[in-house]
């Protein structure tokens, strides 16, 4: 198979007129393809790949094992209570499960896991549902893939999550002036053609990345023959760039709907973390008393000992291994303020 070229000066071989459908065009559609719509599917394959499932804990293993013998109607009905971002967790998190997800049957289950989230922005029609919860959720920089790179944000054109040193990069998004090509049939010229294909802007910097003109390119060769095609061309990419737009206010309206929730569940978490606490503390000093302390004698301080203040309930296992611990430190404040034990 040809090798795809490039339309960037630099490293243009492009002929100003090419020959319409060549075989370096359609090479380069296959190319671009794979390019283009998989590449958040493609990072999501790495990044699964590359988790160690194998070194997760015995106990995981058996929770995993559970919920993979569990009837499939049922896990699914599990599934459909959680959110999108629950999913992707999941999803990212064993191999079976990403297989299991991206499944066709699962999109039902997506679709559901939306619906949890009011105000979520539509799913974007290009995108799977997997791709599509990573490019809400995840925390990655798209191109160069560093996981929180700083100054990330969502560009609403080109639709991807991009960093600040990728969004500066010269050889990332290259103005006008660095593409030589001329869409054949030439009902319209290069300058006209950019304005229409996604592209990335912050402040004066930024421009249009290679492999999304090209595909556009590909595009517009394959489905243009003339005037009438010409003009469906150019009203399906308003089309397409309004969507996006339209995409981006929701997206707006999301930010701020996702802010709020973030810290209602912030508040909701330390309020329950708090609940933990005082269940474990209460617990202990009702132990404390069966071993026959005083109430009045146990110290306040106590509460903030940290085999005390921990997030998880009390076991009988482990008050027999702190209760020595706690007693005499009981003991120790006791001395300190000079008071008697009993
Ligand atoms: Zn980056």
């Amino acid at each position: 198979m040809a090798k795809r070229k490039n339309i960037s000066k630099s490293h243009s071989d492009i002929e100003p007129y090419p020959k319409r459908r060549s075989n370096r065009l359609k090479c380069a559609l296959a190319d671009v393809k794979l390019a283009i719509p998989t590449y958040r599917a493609s990072e999501i394959v790495s990044a699964v790949a590359s988790s160690s499932f194998e070194a997760q804990s015995t106990d995981a293993q058996k929770n995993l094992q559970d919920l993979l013998e569990m009837p499939e109607d049922i896990f699914r009905e599990v599934l459909r209570h959680l959110d999108p971002q629950d999913l992707l967790n999941l999803f990212h998190s064993a191999s079976v499960f990403r297989t299991f997800l991206l499944h066709k049957s699962s999109a039902p289950t997506w679709a559901a896991a939306r619906a949890n989230l009011p105000g979520l922005p539509p799913r974007i029609k290009s995108m799977n549902e997997a791709s599509y919860a990573s490019f809400l959720f995840d925390k990655h920089c798209e191109i160069c893939q560093v996981p929180y790179a700083s100054g990330q944000n969502t560009f609403w054109d080109i639709q991807m999550r991009v960093c600040s040193a990728c969004q500066f990069s010269r050889s990332i998004f290259l103005p006008e002036n660095s593409f030589e090509f001329q869409p054949q049939p030439p009902f319209i010229d290069k300058k006209e053609f950019l304005s229409l294909v996604p592209t990335m802007f912050c402040g004066s910097l930024g421009g249009w990345m290679p492999k999304i003109v090209q595909n556009h390119l590909t595009q517009y060769e394959e489905m243009v023959t003339d005037e009438d095609s010409f003009k469906q061309w150019r009203a399906r990419m308003n089309k397409e760039r309004e969507e996006r737009r339209k995409w981006c206010d929701y997206h707006y309206d999301w930010l701020r709907i996702d802010a709020e929730r973030c810290e209602r569940q912030m508040e909701q978490r330390k309020e329950g973390n708090l609940e933990i606490w005082r269940t474990r503390y209460k617990d202990i000093t009702v132990r404390l008393i069966a071993l026959g302390w005083k109430e009045e004698v146990i110290p306040t301080q106590l509460a903030q000992h940290p085999q005390v203040k921990k997030l998880q309930q009390l076991t009988d296992e482990e008050w027999i291994e702190i209760s020595p611990t706690l007693v005499e430190y009981i003991k120790t404040q006791i001395q300190d303020a000079g008071m008697v034990e009993t």
